[in-house]
Protein backbone atom coordinates (compact mmCIF):
# COMPACT_ATOMS: atom_id res chain seq x y z
CA UNK A 1 0.00 0.00 0.00
CA UNK A 2 1.26 3.30 -0.91
CA UNK A 3 2.22 5.50 2.14
CA UNK A 4 1.50 9.11 1.83
CA UNK A 5 3.44 12.79 2.88
CA UNK A 6 0.85 14.68 4.55
CA UNK A 7 0.83 18.28 5.59
CA UNK A 8 -2.48 19.06 7.66
CA UNK A 9 -3.24 22.69 7.90
CA UNK A 10 -5.31 23.93 10.66
CA UNK A 11 -3.77 27.57 10.76
CA UNK A 12 -6.34 28.88 13.43
CA UNK A 13 -7.35 26.69 15.78
CA UNK A 14 -4.99 24.18 17.65
CA UNK A 15 -5.29 20.35 17.29
CA UNK A 16 -3.98 20.00 21.29
CA UNK A 17 -6.24 23.45 21.91
CA UNK A 18 -8.52 23.17 24.94
CA UNK A 19 -11.44 21.85 23.80
CA UNK A 20 -14.90 23.30 24.28
CA UNK A 21 -13.44 27.01 24.15
CA UNK A 22 -14.65 29.50 22.20
CA UNK A 23 -12.82 28.49 18.73
CA UNK A 24 -11.33 24.99 19.69
CA UNK A 25 -13.89 21.97 18.99
CA UNK A 26 -14.83 19.12 16.81
CA UNK A 27 -12.20 20.46 14.13
CA UNK A 28 -9.44 20.20 16.48
CA UNK A 29 -10.58 16.81 17.39
CA UNK A 30 -10.99 15.51 13.79
CA UNK A 31 -7.51 16.86 13.20
CA UNK A 32 -6.14 14.86 15.64
CA UNK A 33 -8.11 11.71 15.80
CA UNK A 34 -7.55 11.77 11.56
CA UNK A 35 -4.03 11.80 11.99
CA UNK A 36 -3.36 9.31 14.73
CA UNK A 37 -5.11 6.83 12.23
CA UNK A 38 -3.44 7.69 9.29
CA UNK A 39 -0.24 7.60 11.19
CA UNK A 40 -1.11 4.36 12.38
CA UNK A 41 -1.27 3.26 8.90
CA UNK A 42 2.36 4.18 8.20
CA UNK A 43 1.51 7.37 6.57
CA UNK A 44 3.50 10.55 7.69
CA UNK A 45 1.70 13.70 8.98
CA UNK A 46 2.77 16.62 9.91
CA UNK A 47 0.10 19.23 11.43
CA UNK A 48 0.70 22.89 10.67
CA UNK A 49 -0.78 25.56 13.42
CA UNK A 50 -0.29 28.97 14.56
CA UNK A 51 1.86 29.64 17.70
CA UNK A 52 -1.23 31.11 20.19
CA UNK A 53 1.22 30.85 23.61
CA UNK A 54 5.18 31.85 23.67
CA UNK A 55 5.44 27.89 25.61
CA UNK A 56 3.88 25.89 22.84
CA UNK A 57 6.73 23.60 21.85
CA UNK A 58 7.32 24.46 18.22
CA UNK A 59 7.31 20.74 17.11
CA UNK A 60 6.01 17.79 19.30
CA UNK A 61 5.06 13.95 18.03
CA UNK A 62 1.52 13.84 18.81
CA UNK A 63 1.37 10.01 18.29
CA UNK A 64 3.22 7.39 15.68
CA UNK A 65 4.47 9.17 12.30
CA UNK A 66 2.49 12.36 13.38
CA UNK A 67 4.24 15.44 14.31
CA UNK A 68 2.83 18.87 15.43
CA UNK A 69 4.41 22.28 14.26
CA UNK A 70 3.73 25.32 15.86
CA UNK A 71 4.65 28.65 13.34
CA UNK A 72 5.21 32.19 14.13
CA UNK A 73 2.11 33.82 12.94
CA UNK A 74 1.25 37.54 14.35
CA UNK A 75 1.01 37.70 17.96
CA UNK A 76 1.71 34.69 20.43
CA UNK A 77 -1.04 34.68 21.59
CA UNK A 78 -5.41 33.69 21.00
CA UNK A 79 -6.12 36.21 18.66
CA UNK A 80 -9.50 37.13 17.36
CA UNK A 81 -10.04 35.22 14.44
CA UNK A 82 -9.74 38.23 11.68
CA UNK A 83 -6.39 39.07 13.24
CA UNK A 84 -5.09 35.31 12.68
CA UNK A 85 -6.60 36.00 8.57
CA UNK A 86 -4.25 39.06 8.53
CA UNK A 87 -1.89 36.88 9.96
CA UNK A 88 -2.11 34.29 7.00
CA UNK A 89 1.06 35.70 5.06
CA UNK A 90 3.64 35.72 7.66
CA UNK A 91 2.12 31.79 8.54
CA UNK A 92 2.72 30.92 4.92
CA UNK A 93 5.75 32.74 4.65
CA UNK A 94 6.88 30.32 7.77
CA UNK A 95 5.63 27.15 6.62
CA UNK A 96 7.92 27.77 3.07
CA UNK A 97 11.17 28.15 5.29
CA UNK A 98 10.43 25.53 7.40
CA UNK A 99 9.66 23.03 4.51
CA UNK A 100 12.71 24.37 3.02
CA UNK A 101 15.33 24.42 5.66
CA UNK A 102 14.28 21.06 6.51
CA UNK A 103 14.26 19.62 3.18
CA UNK A 104 10.30 18.76 3.74
CA UNK A 105 8.14 17.35 0.74
CA UNK A 106 4.95 15.99 0.76
CA UNK A 107 2.41 14.80 -1.65
CA UNK A 108 -0.52 16.28 -0.44
CA UNK A 109 -2.17 18.84 2.10
CA UNK A 110 -5.16 18.76 3.50
CA UNK A 111 -6.74 22.32 4.77
CA UNK A 112 -9.16 22.78 7.26
CA UNK A 113 -11.34 25.54 7.78
CA UNK A 114 -11.97 28.76 5.15
CA UNK A 115 -8.19 30.58 6.27
CA UNK A 116 -6.22 27.33 5.97
CA UNK A 117 -7.68 26.78 2.44
CA UNK A 118 -6.10 29.91 1.33
CA UNK A 119 -3.28 28.72 2.53
CA UNK A 120 -3.46 25.52 0.74
CA UNK A 121 -4.25 27.78 -2.73
CA UNK A 122 -1.07 29.24 -2.33
CA UNK A 123 1.05 26.36 -2.20
CA UNK A 124 -0.75 24.89 -5.01
CA UNK A 125 -0.29 27.75 -6.79
CA UNK A 126 3.25 28.61 -5.99
CA UNK A 127 4.74 24.55 -5.61
CA UNK A 128 2.06 22.61 -7.09
CA UNK A 129 0.97 20.78 -4.20
CA UNK A 130 -2.69 19.80 -4.67
CA UNK A 131 -4.62 19.97 -1.57
CA UNK A 132 -8.07 18.48 0.04
CA UNK A 133 -10.26 21.19 1.28
CA UNK A 134 -12.35 20.82 4.55
CA UNK A 135 -14.46 23.19 5.56
CA UNK A 136 -16.31 22.17 9.07
CA UNK A 137 -18.78 24.77 8.44
CA UNK A 138 -19.83 27.47 5.62
CA UNK A 139 -20.53 31.20 6.26
CA UNK A 140 -23.41 31.19 3.55
CA UNK A 141 -25.03 28.02 5.60
CA UNK A 142 -24.40 30.20 8.99
CA UNK A 143 -25.74 33.41 7.41
CA UNK A 144 -28.97 31.29 6.08
CA UNK A 145 -29.11 30.04 9.56
CA UNK A 146 -29.05 33.84 11.37
CA UNK A 147 -28.07 32.83 14.43
CA UNK A 148 -25.28 34.64 16.36
CA UNK A 149 -22.92 37.04 14.51
CA UNK A 150 -22.98 37.28 10.73
CA UNK A 151 -20.32 35.74 8.77
CA UNK A 152 -18.43 38.54 6.79
CA UNK A 153 -18.09 38.65 2.95
CA UNK A 154 -14.13 38.06 3.08
CA UNK A 155 -15.23 34.83 4.16
CA UNK A 156 -17.46 33.63 1.75
CA UNK A 157 -15.65 35.16 -1.26
CA UNK A 158 -12.17 32.76 -0.06
CA UNK A 159 -14.51 30.15 0.46
CA UNK A 160 -15.85 30.58 -2.92
CA UNK A 161 -12.59 31.00 -4.22
CA UNK A 162 -11.10 27.62 -2.70
CA UNK A 163 -14.09 25.42 -3.51
CA UNK A 164 -13.55 26.19 -7.36
CA UNK A 165 -9.76 25.93 -7.06
CA UNK A 166 -9.34 23.15 -4.70
CA UNK A 167 -8.81 19.81 -6.14
CA UNK A 168 -11.32 17.73 -3.55
CA UNK A 169 -13.54 18.86 -0.78
CA UNK A 170 -14.37 16.44 1.84
CA UNK A 171 -17.59 16.83 3.54
CA UNK A 172 -19.12 14.97 6.90
CA UNK A 173 -22.74 14.77 5.67
CA UNK A 174 -25.04 14.73 2.08
CA UNK A 175 -26.51 17.82 3.70
CA UNK A 176 -23.13 19.98 3.44
CA UNK A 177 -22.80 18.86 -0.34
CA UNK A 178 -25.99 19.97 -0.96
CA UNK A 179 -25.14 23.08 0.85
CA UNK A 180 -22.11 23.64 -1.13
CA UNK A 181 -23.42 23.47 -4.20
CA UNK A 182 -26.50 25.59 -3.46
CA UNK A 183 -24.72 28.48 -2.07
CA UNK A 184 -21.68 27.57 -3.65
CA UNK A 185 -22.09 26.11 -7.57
CA UNK A 186 -19.62 23.19 -6.08
CA UNK A 187 -19.19 20.56 -8.95
CA UNK A 188 -20.95 17.54 -7.29
CA UNK A 189 -18.35 15.10 -8.41
CA UNK A 190 -15.58 16.84 -6.73
CA UNK A 191 -17.28 16.54 -3.62
CA UNK A 192 -16.25 13.52 -1.62
CA UNK A 193 -18.63 12.33 1.92
CA UNK A 194 -17.09 11.00 4.30
CA UNK A 195 -18.17 11.03 7.99
CA UNK A 196 -16.69 11.90 11.26
CA UNK A 197 -15.20 9.52 13.60
CA UNK A 198 -15.39 8.41 17.27
CA UNK A 199 -12.63 7.27 19.44
CA UNK A 200 -14.36 3.64 20.86
CA UNK A 201 -11.73 3.35 23.07
CA UNK A 202 -12.02 6.49 25.22
CA UNK A 203 -15.49 6.74 24.93
CA UNK A 204 -16.85 3.59 26.49
CA UNK A 205 -19.92 2.71 28.86
CA UNK A 206 -18.70 2.81 32.60
CA UNK A 207 -21.05 1.85 35.81
CA UNK A 208 -23.76 4.17 36.43
CA UNK A 209 -23.95 4.86 39.90
CA UNK A 210 -20.26 5.06 40.30
CA UNK A 211 -19.58 7.65 37.90
CA UNK A 212 -22.23 9.90 39.43
CA UNK A 213 -20.76 9.27 42.80
CA UNK A 214 -17.55 10.88 41.94
CA UNK A 215 -19.56 13.97 39.95
CA UNK A 216 -21.26 14.28 43.04
CA UNK A 217 -24.70 14.23 41.19
CA UNK A 218 -27.43 12.50 43.08
CA UNK A 219 -30.56 10.28 42.23
CA UNK A 220 -32.23 12.61 40.01
CA UNK A 221 -32.50 12.49 36.49
CA UNK A 222 -29.17 13.70 34.42
CA UNK A 223 -29.54 15.50 31.34
CA UNK A 224 -26.20 16.26 30.01
CA UNK A 225 -25.10 18.97 26.95
CA UNK A 226 -21.42 19.62 26.05
CA UNK A 227 -20.23 21.98 23.69
CA UNK A 228 -18.60 24.84 22.69
CA UNK A 229 -20.84 27.78 24.51
CA UNK A 230 -22.68 29.33 21.21
CA UNK A 231 -25.86 30.80 20.16
CA UNK A 232 -25.87 27.89 17.11
CA UNK A 233 -26.36 25.28 19.73
CA UNK A 234 -29.08 25.78 21.19
CA UNK A 235 -28.98 25.88 24.66
CA UNK A 236 -31.01 28.58 25.66
CA UNK A 237 -33.64 26.37 24.49
CA UNK A 238 -32.61 23.45 26.19
CA UNK A 239 -32.75 25.73 29.19
CA UNK A 240 -36.02 26.59 29.05
CA UNK A 241 -37.61 23.36 28.01
CA UNK A 242 -36.45 22.25 31.95
CA UNK A 243 -39.57 23.66 33.29
CA UNK A 244 -42.06 21.31 31.14
CA UNK A 245 -40.56 18.44 32.54
CA UNK A 246 -42.35 16.13 35.29
CA UNK A 247 -39.68 14.22 36.54
CA UNK A 248 -36.66 15.49 38.81
CA UNK A 249 -33.61 16.33 37.06
CA UNK A 250 -30.13 18.40 37.19
CA UNK A 251 -28.88 19.87 33.56
CA UNK A 252 -25.16 19.29 33.68
CA UNK A 253 -23.28 22.01 30.81
CA UNK A 254 -19.98 21.00 29.87
CA UNK A 255 -18.12 23.62 27.85
CA UNK A 256 -17.03 27.25 27.95
CA UNK A 257 -14.61 29.66 29.12
CA UNK A 258 -13.27 33.04 29.82
CA UNK A 259 -14.22 33.94 26.10
CA UNK A 260 -17.77 32.86 26.12
CA UNK A 261 -18.74 34.48 29.69
CA UNK A 262 -20.87 36.81 28.57
CA UNK A 263 -22.92 33.43 26.38
CA UNK A 264 -22.48 31.89 29.69
CA UNK A 265 -24.28 35.06 32.10
CA UNK A 266 -27.23 35.21 29.75
CA UNK A 267 -27.56 31.69 30.10
CA UNK A 268 -27.27 31.90 33.84
CA UNK A 269 -29.71 34.80 34.22
CA UNK A 270 -32.17 32.84 31.70
CA UNK A 271 -32.45 30.14 34.32
CA UNK A 272 -32.24 32.15 37.22
CA UNK A 273 -35.62 34.09 35.30
CA UNK A 274 -37.20 30.24 35.29
CA UNK A 275 -36.17 30.04 38.75
CA UNK A 276 -33.86 26.90 37.92
CA UNK A 277 -30.61 27.92 38.32
CA UNK A 278 -30.07 25.29 41.54
CA UNK A 279 -30.79 22.54 38.31
CA UNK A 280 -28.15 23.52 35.99
CA UNK A 281 -24.39 23.24 36.46
CA UNK A 282 -22.25 25.11 34.58
CA UNK A 283 -18.79 22.91 34.48
CA UNK A 284 -16.83 25.06 32.30
CA UNK A 285 -14.73 23.41 29.60
CA UNK A 286 -13.89 20.00 30.58
CA UNK A 287 -11.10 17.75 28.97
CA UNK A 288 -12.00 15.07 26.46
CA UNK A 289 -10.74 12.50 28.71
CA UNK A 290 -13.20 13.10 31.45
CA UNK A 291 -15.65 13.39 29.16
CA UNK A 292 -16.88 9.80 29.04
CA UNK A 293 -17.71 9.93 33.05
CA UNK A 294 -19.95 12.42 32.28
CA UNK A 295 -21.62 10.68 29.63
CA UNK A 296 -22.03 7.45 32.07
CA UNK A 297 -23.08 9.05 34.50
CA UNK A 298 -26.39 11.23 32.07
CA UNK A 299 -29.47 9.29 31.16
CA UNK A 300 -29.36 11.17 28.48
CA UNK A 301 -27.32 13.52 26.37
CA UNK A 302 -29.15 16.38 25.07
CA UNK A 303 -27.93 18.59 21.21
CA UNK A 304 -30.47 21.21 20.61
CA UNK A 305 -28.04 22.45 17.65
CA UNK A 306 -29.67 25.08 15.05
CA UNK A 307 -26.81 23.68 12.76
CA UNK A 308 -23.79 21.14 13.39
CA UNK A 309 -21.38 20.23 10.36
CA UNK A 310 -21.29 16.87 11.88
CA UNK A 311 -21.67 16.40 15.48
CA UNK A 312 -19.18 14.49 17.39
CA UNK A 313 -20.80 14.74 21.04
CA UNK A 314 -23.74 12.54 19.84
CA UNK A 315 -21.59 9.98 18.46
CA UNK A 316 -19.36 10.07 22.26
CA UNK A 317 -22.26 10.09 24.04
CA UNK A 318 -23.63 6.61 22.74
CA UNK A 319 -20.25 5.82 22.13
CA UNK A 320 -20.64 5.36 26.26
CA UNK A 321 -23.95 3.90 26.07
CA UNK A 322 -26.27 6.90 26.81
CA UNK A 323 -28.74 7.64 24.51
CA UNK A 324 -29.24 11.20 22.58
CA UNK A 325 -32.11 13.37 21.83
CA UNK A 326 -31.39 15.85 18.91
CA UNK A 327 -32.20 18.25 16.28
CA UNK A 328 -31.84 16.56 13.15
CA UNK A 329 -28.96 18.76 11.81
CA UNK A 330 -25.08 17.81 10.74
CA UNK A 331 -25.45 13.28 10.10
CA UNK A 332 -27.88 12.86 13.53
CA UNK A 333 -30.55 11.57 11.49
CA UNK A 334 -28.31 8.75 10.38
CA UNK A 335 -26.84 8.09 13.47
CA UNK A 336 -29.99 8.35 16.06
CA UNK A 337 -32.22 5.30 15.12
CA UNK A 338 -35.25 5.90 17.49
CA UNK A 339 -36.29 3.38 19.87
CA UNK A 340 -32.58 2.49 19.75
CA UNK A 341 -30.55 5.13 20.91
CA UNK A 342 -32.36 8.17 21.20
CA UNK A 343 -34.61 10.07 19.18
CA UNK A 344 -34.78 13.18 16.31
CA UNK A 345 -36.33 16.28 17.03
CA UNK A 346 -38.61 18.46 14.49
CA UNK A 347 -37.33 21.67 16.19
CA UNK A 348 -35.39 22.66 19.10
CA UNK A 349 -38.33 24.49 20.91
CA UNK A 350 -38.61 23.81 24.58
CA UNK A 351 -41.75 21.71 24.05
CA UNK A 352 -40.73 19.16 21.80
CA UNK A 353 -37.32 19.03 23.40
CA UNK A 354 -39.58 18.12 26.54
CA UNK A 355 -41.84 16.05 24.93
CA UNK A 356 -39.11 13.59 23.38
CA UNK A 357 -36.27 14.04 26.78
CA UNK A 358 -39.40 12.23 28.93
CA UNK A 359 -40.09 9.96 25.81
CA UNK A 360 -36.46 9.03 26.23
CA UNK A 361 -36.17 8.92 30.22
CA UNK A 362 -39.29 6.51 30.70
CA UNK A 363 -38.53 4.55 27.39
CA UNK A 364 -38.15 1.02 29.05
CA UNK A 365 -37.94 -0.37 25.67
CA UNK A 366 -34.12 2.00 25.51
CA UNK A 367 -32.07 -0.76 24.48
CA UNK A 368 -29.19 -1.49 26.93
CA UNK A 369 -25.87 0.47 26.64
CA UNK A 370 -24.05 -2.13 24.83
CA UNK A 371 -26.60 -1.91 21.98
CA UNK A 372 -26.58 1.72 22.05
CA UNK A 373 -22.81 1.48 22.02
CA UNK A 374 -22.97 -0.88 19.08
CA UNK A 375 -25.26 1.10 17.32
CA UNK A 376 -21.85 3.57 16.24
CA UNK A 377 -19.33 0.95 15.47
CA UNK A 378 -19.11 1.67 11.83
CA UNK A 379 -18.16 5.70 12.88
CA UNK A 380 -15.26 3.97 14.46
CA UNK A 381 -11.52 6.84 13.18
CA UNK A 382 -9.62 3.65 11.87
CA UNK A 383 -12.77 3.06 8.82
CA UNK A 384 -12.99 6.63 8.72
CA UNK A 385 -9.14 7.03 7.84
CA UNK A 386 -9.24 4.43 5.37
CA UNK A 387 -11.89 6.43 3.70
CA UNK A 388 -9.56 9.41 3.61
CA UNK A 389 -6.47 8.18 2.48
CA UNK A 390 -8.46 6.07 0.01
CA UNK A 391 -9.78 9.87 -1.46
CA UNK A 392 -6.01 11.60 -1.08
CA UNK A 393 -4.96 8.35 -3.12
CA UNK A 394 -7.48 9.26 -5.92
CA UNK A 395 -6.58 12.88 -5.88
CA UNK A 396 -2.95 11.94 -6.69
CA UNK A 397 -3.89 9.27 -9.59
CA UNK A 398 -5.51 12.13 -11.19
CA UNK A 399 -2.07 14.31 -11.15
CA UNK A 400 1.34 12.97 -10.56
CA UNK A 401 2.76 13.62 -6.41
CA UNK A 402 5.21 16.50 -6.12
CA UNK A 403 7.45 14.60 -3.69
CA UNK A 404 10.77 13.75 -5.68
N1 LIG B 1 -15.29 18.78 24.08
C1 LIG B 1 -14.40 18.53 25.12
N2 LIG B 1 -14.55 19.23 26.29
C2 LIG B 1 -15.53 20.16 26.47
C3 LIG B 1 -16.45 20.38 25.40
C4 LIG B 1 -16.30 19.67 24.22
O1 LIG B 1 -13.50 17.71 25.01
O2 LIG B 1 -15.58 20.76 27.53
C5 LIG B 1 -15.11 18.05 22.80
C6 LIG B 1 -16.13 16.95 22.57
O3 LIG B 1 -15.68 15.74 23.14
C7 LIG B 1 -16.24 16.89 21.04
C8 LIG B 1 -15.85 18.29 20.58
O4 LIG B 1 -15.28 18.96 21.71
O5 LIG B 1 -15.32 15.94 20.53
C9 LIG B 1 -17.05 19.07 20.07
O6 LIG B 1 -17.37 18.61 18.80
P1 LIG B 1 -18.79 18.79 18.09
O7 LIG B 1 -18.68 18.25 16.70
O8 LIG B 1 -19.86 18.18 18.92
O9 LIG B 1 -19.04 20.36 18.08
P2 LIG B 1 -18.26 21.58 17.39
O10 LIG B 1 -17.29 22.10 18.40
O11 LIG B 1 -17.56 21.04 16.17
O12 LIG B 1 -19.33 22.57 17.07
Amino acid sequence: MQKLKIAIISAHSCPVGDLGTKDTGGMSVYIRELARELGKAGHAIDIYTRIHDPNDPRMEDLADNVRLIHLKAGREARIQKMDVYFSLPEFTFNLENFWKYNDLKYDIVFTHYWMSALVGKYLWETQRIPYIAMYHTLGAVKNAIGIGEGESELRIASELETVHDCRRIIVATEQEKDDLIRYYDAAPDKIGVVPCGVNMELFSPSDKAATRRQLGLNDEKVLLFVGRIDPLKGIDNLIQSLPLLKEKYKLVVVGGDENSRQEMEGLKSLASGLGILDKVDFCGSVKQEKLPLFYSAADVCVVPSYYESFGLVPLESLACGTPVVATAVGDLSNIIEPGINGCIVADNSPQKLADAITMVLGNNNTESKLTIRASVNRWAWSHIAEKIAAEMKAVLEKQPAAVA
